[in-house]
């Protein structure tokens, strides 16, 4: 059988867990909406009936104080229960087995009346916490037991307890945010007390038929954080407690460390977890950058882990695993680790969801369903906006055919594959042509469409997507000057000193595939160098020197007009990743630029009144992009042909990968 480990059930106590597959707890936003915990019912539903084997839902406070931001979801009292039925039932119906993870964020919280176990503000909050007396650590405690007690009432199989990512618990655990001196600080022993008790305590309340997670951080990546030898006493004594699971957490929020983006290596952090296995007596769950089967399959095989939680993966593929089931793991729509349209709603207060899964925590909204009529499709460009269409639009029932003037399909998908740390764009792009092939849509590569190729259609959608904007600067028909995409298809050889006209996404795809295309994708212990990471955690925190800024073999400028920090419209959970990189690697970004003229000197800007020359080979574009679109559209309109756009072909600015899907789906839904 293949993922013979993964798809393998375990046995917990009194309950059997039919594989070893665990959706792991992310907050979705949707609990505080109308109908939002319908709205969850159904998200978790689909995930359910796709057959993962646990699901631990987004963190839920134990009290007023504990909420991560104002309106956000507690369960203190029985009235609260109703609503989480409506998902243990859902859930249960398909025989997957759920948990509520209780989370109290401590300094973390989003409001002024955050508490924690010493006045310390966390560095990325705006508010100082109050600290929690000895009375109010008492009442903390009793808060997460009656929680637990409410959560088991609602029908859940047990509780995941948070202790780790800097919350609450952890703020206890580590000596940088416990500055107490009483039975709850100093001492290590004193300090991970708070979160001995609450299992110790929640154990008592609900004896052994009642799962316990804990979520223990393995490495907090911050400074003062606790070493490995501190984790596995900690772990121990929670052992004692009562724990029956731990999960793993890796890295603070404010620690300025990429831990689940798409640069960081697959499986980076395992190795930890599989450290913990050698001490702890009971199963461990294993984190952080897992999202297709093989790799699980590989972790469980190595020893890893007893449990894979992946988070993200659930919203790209409700059908994850019933598809590894299947033996159709090519059909698995991959989570590419962007935090595009799942992490970053969240910061700006909306609903999460999936770039490559628009109908993700929207189930309710979008209900998909077989088309009313049967319609013969045409969809003239391959790439992103052009494959989701002609999926989505074949699986409601139409006869489609996708026409794409390359070899190839892709479009901009294939470049963005191309920039080292976005090498997951290749696995959206399998999954397409999976998809494509499966629906058996007709797809014609090499076809540059006319008029003739589409007047046999009953619609006609036009995705022919973006070309890159060319500014109007004097002498930008230089031979010096060279498109994006040009560079990006590997298809220019670049001189040693090169400027980046525009520091958008684009842009600073550019300048990363300048200064790392020769390099191979770094693996765990390249990574941890390049970041600072002690992955020993030997050293507290597991924090170690970062090295110096890398002198790079081609002098790389990155350049805007606007007087603004470089890559500010980029995903508030990524950019500051890109731009750190950027800058380690010696990028030197300016800003409030003019630029004059190009010439065989090379580019001759001025700052603020104040003439410069970049005496560079190179000048790339990356200024925006325009529109492509067919030049028989009058011929379209007059034979009566409906047609839509989508995509860059529909609006090019700002055009990205979510955009590009989520028009295909919305109009795939109403044809
Ligand atoms: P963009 O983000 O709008 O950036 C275009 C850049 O070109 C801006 O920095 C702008 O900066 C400059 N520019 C615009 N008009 C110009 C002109 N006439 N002369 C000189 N400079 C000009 O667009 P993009 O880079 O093409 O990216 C397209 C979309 O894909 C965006 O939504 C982007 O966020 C997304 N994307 C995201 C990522 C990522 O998150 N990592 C990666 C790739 C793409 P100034 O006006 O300040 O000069
Ligand atoms: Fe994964 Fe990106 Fe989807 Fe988030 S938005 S689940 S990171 S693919």
């Amino acid at each position: 059988m293949p993922y013979s480990q993964l798809l393998s059930p375990y046995t917990l106590g009194k309950f059997t867990l039919k594989n070893r597959v665990v959706m792991g707890s992310m907050h979705t936003n949707l609990e505080e909406l109308p109908e939002g915990f319908e709205r969850l019912a159904a998200f978790y539903g689909e995930r359910a009936k796709g057959q993962v084997g646990l699901i631990i839902t987004g963190g839920i406070s134990p009290n007023q104080a504990g909420i991560l931001a104002p309106n956000r979801s507690v369960l203190n009292s029985v009235e609260g229960i109703v609503e989480h039925q409506l998902i243990t039932k859902e859930v249960k119906s398909h025989g997957t087995k759920i948990c509520m993870q209780i989370l109290h964020a401590g300094r973390y919280a989003f409001h002024p009346k955050q508490v924690a176990p010493s006045a310390i503000q966390a560095p990325i909050s705006p508010y100082c916490p109050i600290a929690l007396s000895d009375e109010q650590v008492h009442q903390q405690i009793s808060d997460f037991v009656n929680c637990a007690k409410l959560a088991q009432k609602a029908g859940y199989d047990g509780v995941e307890i948070m202790g780790s990512e800097g919350y609450l618990i952890n703020q206890f655990i580590v000596k940088a945010t416990n500055h107490r001196d009483d039975q709850w600080g100093g001492s290590y022993e004193n300090r991970i007390r708070f979160a001995v008790e609450i299992v110790k305590q929640t154990r008592l309340a609900l004896g052994n038929d009642f799962l316990i997670i804990f979520r223990l951080s393995l490495l907090d990546l911050i400074n003062e954080g606790s070493t490995f030898d501190e984790v596995i006493l900690l772990a121990n004594a929670l052992e004692n407690a009562g724990v029956d699971v731990f999960n793993s957490g890796i890295g603070w929020h404010e620690s300025r460390i990429p831990t689940i983006a798409s640069g960081v290596p697959r499986a980076a952090f395992s190795s930890l977890s599989q450290r913990l296995k050698r001490h702890v007596c009971v199963p461990v769950i294993t984190s952080n950058r897992i999202n297709t089967p093989e790799v699980a399959e590989i972790l469980l095989q190595q020893g890893h882990g007893d449990f894979i939680s992946m988070a993200r993966p659930f919203l790209a593929d409700s059908q994850f695993v019933a598809k590894a089931m299947a033996q159709q793991s090519e059909l698995i729509n991959t989570c590419i680790a962007c935090n595009q349209a799942c992490l970053d709603n969240i910061f700006v207060n909306l609903p999460a969801s999936c770039i490559v899964n628009p109908r993700a925590c929207n189930e309710t909204l979008m209900p998909f369903l077989p088309a009313s009529k049967r319609k013969h499709i045409a969809v003239i460009g391959g790439g992103a906006a052009g494959m989701a269409f002609a999926i989505y639009a074949s699986e409601r029932g139409h006869s489609v055919t996708l026409f794409e003037k390359r070899a190839q399909l892709g479009g901009q998908l294939l470049l963005a594959a191309n920039v080292p740390g976005k090498e997951e764009f290749k696995e959206t792009l399998r999954y397409f042509k999976a998809k494509l092939k499966i629906l058996n849509v007709q797809v014609k590569c090499n076809t540059h469409v006319n008029i003739d190729h589409v007047t046999m259609f009953e619609h006609c959608v036009i995705a022919t997507g973006v070309k890159g904007a060319v500014p109007t600067i004097e002498g930008i028909l230089h031979s010096s000057v060279v498109p994006y995409h040009k560079v990006l298809s590997g298809g220019v050889k670049l001189g040693t000193k090169v400027a980046i006209i525009g520091a958008g996404g684009i842009g600073f795809d550019v300048a990363s595939y300048i200064i790392d295309k020769a390099k191979t994708a770094p693996n765990s212990d390249e990574f941890a160098a390049q970041w600072g990471v002690d992955l020993t955690v030997n050293l507290p925190g597991g924090v170690a020197k970062k090295p110096d800024k890398v002198v790079n073999e081609t002098c790389v400028y990155l350049l805007q007009r606007k007087l603004r920090k470089h890559g500010a419209d980029l995903g508030k959970t990524t950019g500051w990743i890109h731009r750190e990189h950027l800058k380690q690697q010696g990028v030197k970004m300016l800003a409030a630029i003019n630029y004059e003229k190009i010439d065989d000197k090379g580019l001759h800007i001025s700052v603020r009144n104040r003439e410069r020359l970049l005496e560079v080979d190179n000048i790339i574009l990356c200024a925006g992009q325009q529109p492509v679109r067919p030049d028989f559209i009058t011929q379209l309109k007059a034979k009566n042909i409906p047609l839509s756009y989508i995509g860059g072909a529909l609006e090019a600015n700002k055009l990205d990968l979510q955009r590009a899907i989520g028009e295909a789906f919305t109009l795939a839904q109403t044809l």
